[in-house]
């Protein structure tokens, strides 16, 4: 469904694959990479994790609401 969506939502996109795969990883093997590259609890580490969830309220809304770009194709 990301194919052919615009860049923006790829980056949407990909930003909650990236925080869904870390929960996976923490899940699978008790490990979380981002916390393990930018220190838990780190300022760097609560940016990430506040994108991946703004990335989760777009997706969110997009059940919603289309995307006026990927509406084009
Ligand atoms: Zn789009």
């Amino acid at each position: 469904m990301l194919k052919h969506a615009c860049v923006l939502c790829k980056v949407v996109g990909a930003i909650a694959i990236i925080g869904a795969l870390n929960w996976g990883l923490v899940g699978v093997a008790e490990y979380n990479l981002v916390d393990h590259l930018f220190g838990a609890g780190s300022v760097v580490s609560r940016v990430i994790y506040s994108v991946v969830g703004l990335s989760g309220v777009v997706l969110l809304v997009s059940y919603f609401v289309d995307c006026p770009k990927c509406n084009k194709y």
